[in-house]
């Protein structure tokens, strides 16, 4: 499973911020998952379960935020909402559409003791 793998480092980059910050428990851990990063929400609290096991995030709570795709179109310069990763603009079908949110997967915040 592929949000196996995606948690395993994302749990790995939590702890790495929560010893540098002198913490020894995370309480929350934060994520931002663009709707087209390819990762389902329900697949990831299932993996975080998982892999936080025996690290500083056992038991954390886990909030995602979803990040709609949104993106500008080099040729007609339209903005708009897209739904799947694509390059071609969805109003005037030219290849020069750049998605500026929806591919993110990362720690946007993390709670820790
Ligand atoms: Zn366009």
């Amino acid at each position: 499973m592929h949000e196996l793998s995606l948690t395993q480092s994302l749990v790995e980059i939590a702890e790495e911020h929560a010893r540098r910050a002198g913490g020894t428990v995370i309480r929350g851990i934060t994520l931002e998952v663009g709707e087209l990063s390819g990762a389902v929400p329900e697949a990831l609290e299932f993996a975080f379960d998982v892999c936080s096991r025996g690290t500083l995030a056992e038991g954390a709570t886990l909030t995602i935020r979803r990040v709609p795709g949104h993106g500008r179109c080099a040729v007609c310069a339209a903005e708009t909402v897209c739904h799947e990763l694509t390059a071609v603009c969805p109003v005037c079908g030219a290849l020069g559409f750049e998605l500026d949110t929806g591919t993110e997967l990362r720690v946007l915040e993390l709670e820790v003791d």
